[in-house]
């Protein structure tokens, strides 16, 4: 098979003679292990290393995701000795368990399960009891003498197998599932619709597995096969054929998830949880993935198959009620779940089934969790010694620690709030939305930028568009292992759910409780943290974190999400090699970075200051002056701003470096541009509207981005940099004398060649000395450039003969390198990503391998040249995670991120310093 290129971290795998297909599990043979997920996919990994630590499974065997290849590769065919293999494997799980696949006594039946590398929730669909016909349920019944249950089996299977695997689904304009639909007509022929299923008696399963039956001949025109062989072949085609399901690729690419990795496929023996009383299937945790807390957590289903619990259609009861139906089984599970922890050091979601109060494991994984959960167990595991600190910093994934940032209600506004439902709190944090009873109209409004709440009486995976658009999801039913919860877990979403004092009317497009009816586009507020449910529009308050760090907040000190989190961010400022810094213009934007670890700024942008009150006046002033002498007049009156602002920086600053660009962005964007605007300039400065039209005019660029902008300004006008540099110095000056450190950086944008950088660099110089002279001072600062654009990359080694420091500003190296304006990609880009042209939004994640390549020769031109210039990243992709691992490996000194971005970076920063320490 080809070899992969994966966007992910793969793991290694052991060498796979290319004609092994198929993989055994169970207590006899066990050929794969845990660290086999790209080859076995994470559903066989798990149960393979499961079998090896003596959990007790049901035999099975996993083809391969190398098959899974095969098959897209060769239109949809398998390799030729698939099946023999298969066979093979087939006869070791009737070894196993004394059954026989297809025999009429005492017949072997499989289930047949997807399992890609990751694990996808909902997006492969599995077959359970296949190996039934209308010979093999009659040995079932005989032989287990439950004749109820062989033919419950046989209904599922009928049911299960029409739909995945024949395409017996909802029509456009169906209410409801065909066969729910057929079921629902035989409730009301024999009982006026007032049944529950696991009442329904084996005469009328066998009657609906007859009313199916004739329902898939309707429907696809062919007999239900009833060759066990056959049907395993369909089931195995279909889980294979699934991976290129639509709601498969809209996941896949939301988390990027290459679609080369194919599925596996696993097979394995049936254990039966729906026998009776002394039976059941369920889903738990080792910890409560929603909070963190140290708590047996997970749901179970008394006389159930394992789709049952997440089905929906009967409510499962907590795992820890289980004690009182079958203690013995629950100790079990209980010593279950400690070996699991124990074995794997991370929190476990597994799945189980109990027949005759037999446990049976059938799947285990590290379980996703929200950022509070990861953070707690973190704190804890490393409490419990079963992990180490730097496991403990891995274990919190860095793209979601701003969950942890986002707002909380506000105590006493939800005190006085209206509460008016409560539910299981799946995902915490706080949102308030206009609520949406579908996903497309949740995304329409989306779009609409409104604010967005979906509310469902439980979701699906077709759901998934508008879950992704929605603040927060709200259901009316639903437990810990409903889709709703797990996709919760997953993206990091607010979302309560089952809350069932909620009466959601799809059709009327309202939602009742109690006596209130609440119709779409109406505010309602959910609390994921407590489970509440409250009537419109809750306020919000800073996270504690927040508060704590940035409003001294004593009480926000005291909890132990804020206790956590500084033990987090001690833990990664041990670990990392690059420094955090922030990109900030003001005072207030600084404080703020620093207080979440920011050691400087990477990026202080000029021209934002001269936006504000009356500046832009005398800005104007400037672009609109003929001459030179008025330039200088209009900077004079510019100077003393610019001056306080960089003052009060440094000040906040207490020493930490401050790197300052100077003015970049075009003119033209200074000047106003409808008529009515320029009128009114023309008033204040004293001359014709015509004159602003005609400079505004002259301005005009074709193409802005690539003209008469960056150190091109300063070249052109050296009396703008020259009063830049006069400010900085000054402020400097001043703010030394008040006896705080002062470290300017001065930075010289959109360098391409050396001399330009020179004729800069004459000018800071100059200036810096005249101050220091003036002011007496003797001042430490800094000159360099930054690499935006390649020919600066490339010619690094020159520019480094006067370049003290280099900044990478990759958003503009990644415009000029991909030649793509980053203002313009909009129309095309989504393209790009749907086709895996690019594999993520290069203007969020750096393209590592053709711009990083730019980074990574400027690094090693830059040192080649001045072996300790100081190098430094501050486009956006300072504060993405992905990026921030590049920048580790090409070693950059640091990265420069938003204020409340400074988080993310740190822990990226120090996981990447961990890892590439690993390696
Ligand atoms: P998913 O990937 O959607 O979780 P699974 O393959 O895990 O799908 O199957 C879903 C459920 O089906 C399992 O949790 C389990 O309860 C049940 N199941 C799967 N295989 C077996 C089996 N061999 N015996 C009994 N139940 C099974
Ligand atoms: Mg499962
Ligand atoms: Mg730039």
């Amino acid at each position: 098979m080809a070899k992969k290129k994966t966007a992910k971290k793969t793991e290694s795998r052991t060498p796979n003679p290319k004609s092994r297909h198929v993989y055994l599990f169970g207590k006899s043979r066990t050929d794969g292990n845990g660290g086999m997920k790209p080859l076995l996919g994470g559903k066989g990994a798990g149960l393979a290393e499961m079998c090896r630590i003596g959990l007790p499974v049901p035999p099975g065997f996993t083809i391969t995701t190398e098959v899974c290849t095969y098959f897209y590769d060769h239109k949809r065919t398998y390799p030729p000795d698939l099946k023999a293999q298969m066979q093979a494997g087939l006869a070791s799980i009737e070894k196993q368990t004394g059954k026989t696949f297809g025999d009429v006594k005492n017949p072997l039946l499989v289930s047949v399960r997807s399992g890609a590398r990751d694990s996808m929730p909902g997006m492969m669909d599995t077959i359970l009891n296949l190996g039934l016909n209308d010979q093999t349920v009659e040995g079932l019944a005989a032989k287990t003498g439950n004749p109820r249950f062989a033919w419950d089996c046989y209904r599922r299977f009928v049911q299960m197998y029409g739909d995945v695997v024949l395409g017996v689904q909802k029509r456009e304009g169906e209410d409801h599932e065909p066969f729910e639909t057929v079921i629902e007509s035989l409730k009301q022929e024999r009982y006026h619709g007032d049944i529950e299923d696991t009442k329904l008696t084996a005469d009328d399963l066998k009657e609906l597995v007859v009313r199916f039956k004739a329902l898939v001949k309707e429907r696809v025109g062919k007999d239900f096969p009833s060759t066990p062989w056959d049907q395993l072949m369909g089931a195995v085609g279909a889980v294979f054929g699934s991976w290129m399901n639509d709601r498969a690729i809209v996941y896949r690419r939301k988390y990027n998830i290459p679609s080369e990795w194919g599925t596996a496929v696993n097979v394995q023996a049936m254990v039966y949880g729906n026998t009776g009383d002394r039976s059941g299937s369920g889903v738990a945790f080792t910890r409560n993935p929603a909070n963190g807390t140290k708590e047996f957590y997970g749901e179970f289903l008394i006389n159930a198959q394992g789709e049952d619990v997440v089905a929906g259609v009967r409510t499962p009861e907590p795992v820890k009620e289980l004690k009182g139906h079958m203690p013995k089984a629950y100790a079990e599970l209980e010593r279950i779940r400690q070996t699991l922890e124990k074995h794997f050091k991370d929190v476990q979601d597994f799945e189980f089934t109990i027949e005759d109060e037999v446990v049976y494991m059938l799947q285990t994984r590290n379980g996703k969790r929200t950022a509070m959960a990861a953070l707690k167990f973190s704190m804890d595991m490393f409490k419990e010694k079963l992990i180490d600190w730097k496991t403990a910093v891995m274990r919190n994934p860095a793209d979601q620690l701003d969950q942890l940032l986002a707002p909380v209600f506000d105590v006493a506004d939800a005190a006085k709030a209206e509460a008016i439902a409560t539910g299981l709190p799946a995902g915490p944090g706080a949102a308030s939305g206009q609520i949406y009873l579908n996903a497309n109209r949740a995304v329409e409004a989306a779009d609409r930028k409104e604010q967005v709440l979906l509310v469902r009486v439980e979701t699906s995976p077709e759901d998934l568009r508008g879950m992704i658009a929605a603040e927060g999801i709200l259901t009316a039913r639903g437990g810990v292992s409903s889709h709703a919860a797990l996709v919760a877990r997953q993206m990091g979403k607010v979302c309560v759910c089952g809350a069932s004092a909620l009466e959601v009317d799809y059709q009327a497009r309202t939602v009742k409780v109690g006596n209130k009816t609440f119709k779409e586009g109406d505010w309602l507020s959910i609390d994921g943290t407590a489970g509440k449910v409250f009537a419109g529009r809750v306020k919000t308050a800073p996270s504690e974190i927040v508060a704590g760090l940035i409003e001294g907040d004593e009480q926000a000190k005291k909890t132990e999400k804020f206790k956590s989190f500084q033990q987090l961010m001690k833990w990664c400022d041990e670990a990392t090699r690059m420094s955090v810094r922030t990109n900030a213009d003001t005072p207030e934007q600084t404080a703020n970075a620093l207080a979440f670890g920011a050691v400087g700024i990477g990026l202080c942008r000029t021209e934002h200051m001269f936006f504000e009150g009356d500046r832009i006046d005398a800005m104007r002033e400037m672009i609109l002056a003929d001459t030179l002498e008025a330039r200088k007049a209009a900077l004079a009156k510019l100077l003393p701003y610019q001056r306080d602002d960089f003052a009060g920086i440094f000040r906040v600053l207490k020493g930490y470096p401050a790197t300052i660009r100077f003015l970049d962005p075009p003119l033209h964007e200074f000047l106003p541009h409808a008529p009515e605007q320029q009128k009114d300039l023309a008033k204040k400065l004293g001359i014709t509207a015509e004159k602003i039209h005609t400079r505004v005019e002259q301005l005009h660029e074709f193409n802005p981005m690539l003209g008469f902008r960056g150190c091109r300004l300063g070249i052109e006008y050296p009396e703008i940099s020259e009063m830049q540099a006069r400010a900085v110095f000054e402020a400097a000056a001043i703010v030394q004398k008040e006896g705080i450190k002062v470290k300017p950086e001065i930075m010289i944008p959109l360098v391409g060649f050396k001399k330009e950088l020179d004729q800069q660099l004459e000018i800071v110089n100059r200036v810096a000395t005249d101050v220091q002279a003036e002011k007496k001072v003797k001042l430490n600062y800094l000159v360099g450039t930054m690499i935006e654009i390649p020919r600066g990359a490339l010619t690094a080694d020159e520019i480094a003969q006067s370049a003290e420091f280099f900044s990478f500003g990759t958003n503009d190296l990644t415009q000029t390198g991909l030649g793509m304006s980053r203002d313009d990609s909009g129309s095309f880009l989504p393209k790009y990503a749907e086709m895996e042209i690019v594999k993520k939004n290069p203007f969020a994640t750096i393209d590592a391998s053709g711009v990083g390549q730019l980074v990574d020769i400027a690094c090693a031109k830059g040192r080649s040249t001045r072996p300790d210039i100081k190098l430094g990243i501050c486009g956006e992709h300072g504060g993405d995670p992905d990026s921030i691992h590049f920048f580790e490996k090409v070693k950059l000194d640091y990265v420069s991120a938003s204020p409340f971005r400074v988080p993310v970076a740190r822990l990226a920063a120090a996981q990447a310093a961990i890892s590439s320490k690993g390696k």
